[in-house]
């Protein structure tokens, strides 16, 4: 029996569909899962689920092969429990990240990935302890929504750039049914993880964090060296990690039903997913970004 193998994309939710209107064209992609905000990205205004075209996005979903198992939300980055020195911003960022959860539950989607965020002032370990403890706060035991602490860049004062980093996030919460890991290939690699060694990363990721802990992949090539710290997406082939790397990453029997969800650049304003994806399940490789202009 062949495996299946889960690839989407970052879709965006727009009116009048929603839901609907990104499952349509995460379909049209040739996607079988896929990623989006409840909203834009950076900040906190939501439509009202009722108006999001759930039911019939759900259905759309079931019609035509689209793993809703396997699709995840990401929530904003705007939430940030790194660093509690503005009691407002964490409350307000505990609040929302509730609400993610709720949303979550409403779209039947089981992975929301989270930025793990930014220290700020704080000492490392004093901000790994403000976002343990918002995060069991958050969490709600009754749901089986779980939240994938993103693998980071190491930008600025980011936390979760060490393997070893998300861990302790992941110890401290002590709730694996609920907290899990989304791993992204451009961030480990900016953080300086050697990405094409994928057998020695998988097995320090598996003796640090764990591999039943990982739950979702983003997959994006880099536009920087290794070890960056710069987070800077690329479409996959056209970076510093490269094709051959990106598509074990795809096919590793570890990381067999892991979704993969493709979060690289558009290309003269279109989305280049059909053919990064189509790309990674045929065996051909083509410079197919030279067609997009
Ligand atoms: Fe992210
Ligand atoms: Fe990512
Ligand atoms: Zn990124």
């Amino acid at each position: 029996m062949e495996e299946i193998i889960y690839l989407g994309s970052h879709i965006s939710l727009t009116s009048p569909e929603y839901f609907l209107g990104a499952a349509k064209e995460a379909k049209s992609l040739d996607e079988n899962c896929f990623m989006f905000y409840t909203g834009a990205p950076q900040n906190s205004r939501r439509v009202e689920l009722e108006r999001m075209s759930i039911p019939a996005g759900r259905k759309y979903c079931e019609d035509n092969g689209i793993f809703l198992d396997k699709c995840v939300i990401h929530a904003p980055y705007i939430i940030n429990l790194a660093n509690n020195e503005n009691p407002d911003s964490y409350a307000f960022g505990k609040s929302f990240l509730k609400e993610e959860i709720r949303r979550c539950e409403a779209f039947g989607i089981r992975y929301l990935v989270l930025h793990p965020g930014s220290r700020k002032e704080m000492e490392l370990e004093d901000s790994i302890a403000c976002l343990v403890l918002a995060l069991k706060e958050v969490i709600d035991p009754s749901s089986n929504v779980i939240i994938c602490i993103e693998t980071m860049a190491g930008k600025g004062k980011e936390i979760g750039r060490t393997f070893e980093e998300v861990a302790s996030i992941l110890e401290g919460v002590g709730d694996p049914a609920h907290i899990g890991v989304c791993l992204d290939t451009c961030h480990i690699f900016d953080a300086g993880y050697e990405v094409e060694r994928i057998d020695e990363i998988l097995d320090r990721f598996d003796k640090t964090i764990g591999l039943s802990n990982l739950h979702v992949i983003h997959l994006n090539d880099s536009k920087t060296y290794l070890g960056s710290h710069k987070d800077r997406h690329e479409n996959l082939g056209y970076g510093a990690i490269g094709y051959e790397t990106l598509r074990k990453y795809v096919y590793h029997p570890l990381l067999k039903g892991i979704p993969k969800i493709l979060e690289t650049p558009w290309v003269n304003e279109k989305p280049p997913y059909k053919e990064e994806i189509g790309m990674l399940r045929g065996e051909y490789r083509e410079a197919w970004r030279d067609k997009f202009n």
